[in-house]
């Protein structure tokens, strides 16, 4: 069986053979979400897309360090070296303390992650929490003279770099176009090029995150985390960087930039990158007016949903597309998930009714060898769906009498798609169940208020309110208001 897996490195720009550092153990790092607004589709992509790369190695028995950061200082708007910092920004207009705003985010980014079924990563190190260790990488980086310091901050010194290195290995990027579309400094800036970016930036009067250092009181610069982060608990060179392709540019770049100087290594042997989400073929973006939370996916409540969403069928949905493929979001789209997915999971039900024979129709070790390959081929999760499909229709036909299959064969079929299904893809039936059970509850819950809505109308009191001290009872609470009731489960 085709055991090796391949994986499309953007660093060589090729599927390559995946080797790890030290055999069967692998070093993963993936950029975590800069926490100051709620995880909408393009986040669920990204850890999706990582959570199948965790399973899927882990499944093959590597053992996997997986770190995925939080970044919860340093990035400014515009992913640029000026402007206010994402989460300070959002802290200032609610009126609260910057790590109320990064801790309410965080949580909320657990909340829908553990919906969507995505694993926990083995660490998950905040930036805020390795302030010393990004400065030690400003000393080393200075040291070695490959930064500057200009008015308390530090800059990186690109051109000097790219003398000696190359600044765009990994993105493709041209320095002399960059530096020709740049526009010129102005003579007030403090920095010696366009391209130069901060590892350390001087704060503001009025920039509440804020850190002593020897070279002012400030911030790092937000591309310096990660490469603090990934060498502190995966070392100087590891084995898998990932990231959303939105990364690549100059987040990524300036990682390697700054590991290679004060590392002497490119930090991971293996880029990888995920595609976008766009919307009616449109980019996702809160000015375009079409962005979608995944609060709001579970909810139905966007102009843009024609319904409510599960997680696990925006799970299946982003699953059904490559990781490098571009995934379009529609209303259509995501009803055929649904659809889809409910027909995989059925099968895992219908298996278990089959009666084996005595001779097989069904070539069980082609359905592995086609679910292993599609899977090594750089994780291709829509083929392996085609073959989950294919499956599914030659258990139905089993069920219906019209295959057979023997003892032995049924049971590494069921084997299979246990491992496929449940481990690889990370689709679960109980999560599915749970949604069914809650809606049935809004549903009786509906009809119990209005019915009492009517009992108030007829002015029997008594009667109101004994329902609402018999819901109290079992745990619900009911809440009157001037728009009518309202209920909770306690
Ligand atoms: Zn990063």
């Amino acid at each position: 069986m085709n055991n090796k897996l391949f994986i499309y490195n953007t660093l060589s720009r090729k599927k390559e053979e995946f080797t790890p550092i030290i055999p069967k153990k692998v070093g993963l790092y993936v950029c975590g979400p800069t926490v100051y607004g709620d995880p909408h589709l393009g986040h669920a992509r990204a850890a999706i897309t990582f959570d199948l790369l965790f399973r899927y190695l882990t499944f093959l028995d590597y053992k996997v360090r997986y770190v995925r950061n939080i970044t919860d200082v340093g990035h400014l708007e515009n992913d640029a070296d000026e402007g206010d910092d994402k989460i300070a920004k959002k802290a200032k207009l609610d009126d609260l303390e910057p790590m109320e705003v990064a801790q309410y985010y965080t949580n909320r980014y657990h909340l829908y992650m553990d919906q969507l079924n995505v694993l926990n990563p083995s660490i998950e190190p905040r930036a805020s929490g390795h302030i010393i260790e990004q400065l030690e990488l400003v000393d080393t980086i200075l040291d070695k003279g490959f930064a500057y310091e200009s008015k308390g901050s530090v800059y990186f010194d690109v051109e000097k770099y790219h003398q000696q290195h190359h600044y765009g290995k990994l993105s493709g990027r041209i320095i002399e176009d960059l530096l020709s579309t740049t526009r010129a400094l102005d003579g007030q800036s403090e920095k010696r090029s366009n391209l130069d970016f901060a590892l350390w930036k001087k704060a503001s009067p009025e920039h509440i995150m804020r850190w002593p250092s020897k070279y002012s009181t400030g911030f790092p610069g937000w591309h310096l985390e990660c490469s603090a982060m990934s060498a502190k608990y995966l070392g100087d060179q590891f084995d898998i960087h990932g990231g959303g392709m939105d990364l690549l540019f100059p987040h990524h770049e300036c990682e390697i930039a700054q590991s290679t100087i004060a590392k002497g290594k490119t930090p991971a042997r293996y880029w990888m990158h995920n595609n976008m989400i766009t919307i009616n073929g449109q980019k996702m973006g809160k000015s375009l007016g079409n962005f979608i939370t995944l609060e709001e996916f579970t909810t139905g409540d966007h102009a843009m949903l024609q319904k409510s969403y599960s997680p696990m069928t925006i799970r299946f949905f982003i699953l059904q597309a490559h990781y490098r493929s571009t995934l379009d979001f529609s209303n259509e789209a995501l009803m055929a998930a649904e659809k889809g997915m409910q027909r995989l999971l059925e099968s895992l039900k219908t298996v278990e009714k089959i009666a084996p024979s005595k001779s097989s129709d069904f070539n069980v070790a082609e359905f592995e060898n086609n679910c292993y390959s599609a899977m090594n081929d750089d994780l291709n999760s829509p083929i392996l769906i085609a073959h989950l499909f294919d499956a599914t229709r030659a258990i139905n036909n089993m069920a219906a009498g019209q295959l057979s299959i023997t003892a032995n064969d049924l049971k590494q079929l069921k084997d299979l798609l246990n491992a496929f299904i449940l481990e690889v893809l990370g689709l679960t039936p109980e999560m599915e169940s749970f949604k069914e059970a809650d809606t049935q509850l809004a549903t009786a819950m509906d009809l119990v208020l209005q019915w009492r809505a009517q009992v108030k109308a007829n002015k029997d009191y008594a009667t109101a309110d004994k329902i609402r001290d018999e819901l109290a009872k079992a745990g619900i609470t009911v809440k009157d208001g001037k728009d009518g009731a309202a209920w909770e489960v306690k």
